[in-house]
């Protein structure tokens, strides 16, 4: 993949590739943004045209060496991924003794450090010596989804670029462009939140599954069901399950409270997100006051902003229930 076919972060692009026109490259690089909008593309494709035959400012895709890098076979091109959720000292160590040597077939060596914030602390000021003293034939980028986990002083010898979510329009064309009806391109690219990864790795079948779920949810909240009675399956599932069915609920049950707030507005049907439950959400429209609903979102939001930061489960539903249950009690 070339820089053309990334979808969205113009600014980022651009930077990239003026600096790899004008020659002057920075010898460590932190990407950082929210998950799946092509931090570690970019970085890719950055290592690839430091390193192309036939072009400067991006990769050719058609070079001996962007060919090798493709099928992860350069030797001068490097990714570190955390093993078992972390990145250790061993992995950092590679970097220290080969990053002072010339590059062994390429013009630049560089090291790709993915999910950077996964380093532990010895792995972390082994890299932070590295940075200290850069390699004169090395560039170093590191993509995190968490910048204030990276240590500072790590933050503060690198060029920080920010990726932006892939804006809804972007991510809906590139949805329609892969063959979907145009319909669900619009709620898939309303539910991802700037993720074009997550967009393009959606299950239709398997979100209306969690879709409806999550529905039920809302629709009990919204009655007044028990929250403790709501949240018994959640609470007996292991850590990983966990994470991967209440998240997505949660942001099922943000884009209904969106919708129901559209609603009592007066918005027009093209600002639904679900607008094949419209419906049935007006229904629950009609027993939710607007200020209710905006508050009702905010316990929403929240939540999702402690699933960010890795709360513990027992937190994010002690955070609900507490904050829900003024709702039980009224
Ligand atoms: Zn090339």
């Amino acid at each position: 993949m070339p820089f053309d076919d990334i979808v969205g972060n113009a600014r980022v692009k651009n930077i990239l590739r003026k600096s790899l026109l004008r020659g002057r490259l920075p010898g460590s690089l932190l990407f950082y943004g929210p998950k799946g909008v092509g931090k570690s593309e970019m970085a890719l494709i950055f290592a690839k045209a430091l390193n192309c035959l036939q072009k400067e400012d991006d990769s050719c895709e058609r070079c001996s060496l962007c060919v090798a890098v493709n099928k992860n076979i350069f030797p001068d091109v490097i990714r570190i991924n955390a093993e078992k959720d972390i990145i250790k000292i061993d992995q950092i160590r590679l970097i220290r003794k080969a990053a002072y040597l010339k590059p062994m077939t390429g013009k630049k060596r560089v090291f790709i450090i993915e999910e950077a914030e996964k380093m532990n602390d010895e792995a972390s000021n082994s890299l932070l010596k590295v940075l200290e003293e850069p390699p004169m034939f090395s560039h170093i980028i590191l993509t995190t989804d968490n910048f204030f986990s990276i240590l500072p002083t790590i933050r503060s010898r690198c060029q920080t670029l920010k990726f932006a979510p892939v804006s809804r329009s972007d991510i809906r064309n590139a949805l329609i462009e892969k063959g979907i009806e145009e319909g669900r391109a619009k709620t898939i690219s309303l539910l991802v939140r700037g993720s074009l990864k997550q967009a393009l790795d959606f299950d239709w079948d398997e979100a209306e599954d969690v879709r409806k779920n999550a529905f039920n949810m809302f629709s009990s909240f919204v009655k007044g069901g028990k929250t403790a009675n709501i949240f018994k399956k959640y609470s007996r599932m292991q850590k990983k399950s966990f994470e991967e069915n209440f998240n997505p609920a949660l942001e099922m049950i943000s884009s209904f409270c969106r919708d129901v707030i559209v609603m009592k507005l007066g918005g027009s049907d093209r600002f639904l997100i679900n607008l094949d439950y419209k419906n049935k959400l007006s229904k629950l429209e009609k027993i939710m006051g607007l200020k209710e609903t905006i508050d009702f979102l905010e316990v929403i939001e929240e939540s999702l902003h402690l699933f960010k930061r890795n709360a513990h489960r027992k937190a994010i539903m002690n955070y609900m229930t507490i904050n829900l249950m003024e709702r039980e009690n009224v």
